[in-house]
């Protein structure tokens, strides 16, 4: 039988990087079957020599840093640098998923809390089974690495469909993994588009699945789950705001900015979107951004944008921008095929599609507030609640305004674009979706609590 296959694009040359099989639902069910046994053996290894296997796999991928960055290059088109910095973080959360899962995860004593039964208790997390992975092509090894290691050291098989647009990474991340344990496919590729997805989401044998995409993408994922009540945890992007107050150090604060908004053209979840400035420092900072700003060169310092359709996005949102508020950098004329010159618009009404929906490219909008309260009542009058920043040298303030920040992560004096520090758990509220990664909460993620009581 011949093997139906599609292609991943160079998004800046429009070369062909790969072909891939387009799995169908048939062969998703043959991978979560044989990942369903996996699941068993690597469950039973044990949590130490899980650790031992998937530091392992940490060398091999290291090994590889520069092969892998040259492939994410070229499917993804972020120059080479960005590349080799996403998978390094993406080995750092791997070395703490390795490292933490026992002592996250392992059984420990509980008092039962109830006077007078003489009950003794235990609680323990334990494996799911197999996990299915559906991960996004802006990082294409950070972001589903996040789910995967944490998956895998929790003790279950993995099932990794990665992006259509990056198929070759998500292959090339489980053929590593298979240098490091090679007795059984704990972790598994399948590729494809249309249907492979759907069909892992449907698979009643899959335990939990892990989205990272669109809010509209992730309700059918939810929906496909909802048939076998299979749990999901969504990651679904955001608008994030960037808060700038009295106090601020204003050049760190355009630092930061300027990084968070434009690094990997903006195509990031917890990118910055919405700049909230108080009048205060308004013409200070503006100024310290637009110099910045200006040496910002689309196509040297950032990638192209990686998915052919965002641009019809970006284009609009910048259209809109440029015709209701004032242009201070770039404006109608910045999209120039598959690059997006920076942006900056300034006092965008709030209602317009600029300031509301994610753009997921290199532009922002800017307004002036009366003062920090009202920066905050605009940032928090957004239907996503991914990430945020709030920039003040006042540290109680700036923990006041980071706490309302309707968000789930808010970084002070810094942008959290786009790591995601592994202790920490990432995700978001609202239509940023549900559920955590990283950290001992993302351990728990994929993992189910048992509890044991014993009448003494
Ligand atoms: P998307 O449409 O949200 O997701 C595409 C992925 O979802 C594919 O792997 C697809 O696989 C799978 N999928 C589609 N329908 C499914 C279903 N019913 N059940 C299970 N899986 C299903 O992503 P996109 O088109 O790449 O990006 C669209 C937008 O998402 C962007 O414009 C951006 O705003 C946002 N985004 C956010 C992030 C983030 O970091 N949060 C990352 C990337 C994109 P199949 O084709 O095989 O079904």
């Amino acid at each position: 039988m011949t093997t139906v296959t599609f292609d991943s694009l160079n998004p800046a040359t429009g070369e062909i990087v790969g072909s891939h099989p387009k799995h169908g639902p048939d062969a998703v069910r043959q991978a979560v079957g044989r990942a369903e046994e996996a699941a068993g053996w690597w469950a039973a290894l044990g949590a130490g020599e899980r650790r031992r296997r998937l530091l392992d796999y940490k060398a091999v991928i290291t090994q590889h840093l520069r092969e892998l960055a040259e492939l994410v290059h070229e499917e993804n088109g972020k120059p080479v640098g960005d590349a080799t910095l996403e998978i390094v973080l993406a080995i750092t959360h791997l070395d703490w998923a390795a490292r933490n899962a026992q002592k996250v995860l392992g059984r420990r004593r509980v008092n039962p809390g109830m006077i007078g039964l003489n009950l003794a208790a235990t609680l323990e997390y334990l494996p799911l089974g197999v996990v299915g992975v559906i991960g996004p092509w802006n990082y294409p090894v950070f972001t589903p690495m996040g789910s995967i290691a944490y998956a895998l050291a929790a003790g279950n098989a993995v099932v990794f469909k990665p992006s259509e647009l990056t198929p070759g990474i998500g292959v090339r991340l489980a053929e590593l993994f298979a240098e490091a344990v090679p007795e059984q496919p704990v972790l598994q590729t399948v590729t494809g588009l249309g249907e492979t997805g759907a069909a892992l989401a449907a698979d009643p044998r899959v335990r939990k699945v892990a989205f990272t995409g669109s809010t509209a993408t992730a309700k059918r994922v939810m929906a496909a789950c909802a048939e076998n009540l299979t749990p999901i945890v969504a990651e679904c992007g955001g608008k994030d705001a960037f808060i700038v107050d009295a106090d601020a150090d204003i050049g760190k604060a355009a630092d930061a900015c300027l990084w968070g908004a434009m690094s990997n053209a903006g195509q990031t979840c917890v990118g910055v979107e919405r700049v909230y400035v108080v009048d205060a420092v308004y013409e200070p900072f503006m100024r310290e951004l637009s110099d910045r700003v200006a040496k910002v060169k689309a196509g040297e310092d950032y990638g192209p944008i990686t998915m052919p359709g965002q641009l019809d996005i970006i284009k609009r949102h910048i259209d809109d921008a440029a015709k209701a508020g004032k242009v201070v950098a770039g404006g109608t004329g910045s999209v120039r095929a598959p690059y997006v010159e920076p942006v900056i618009v300034e006092d965008v009404p709030e209602e317009s599609p600029a300031v509301r929906e994610e753009t997921f490219g290199p532009t922002i909008t800017v307004r002036r507030t009366r003062d920090a309260q009202e920066a905050l009542e605009l940032a928090n009058a957004s239907v996503y609640g991914l990430g945020g920043t709030v920039f003040s040298r006042n540290t109680r303030r700036a923990m006041e305004l980071a706490r309302m920040m309707r968000s789930g992560m808010t970084a002070i004096n810094s942008v959290i674009s786009f790591a995601g520090v592994p202790a920490l758990p990432f995700g978001g509220m609202g239509d940023s979706g549900f559920g955590r990664i990283h950290g001992a909460d993302g351990l728990r993620e994929f993992a189910r609590p048992k509890a044991i009581s014993r009448q003494r």
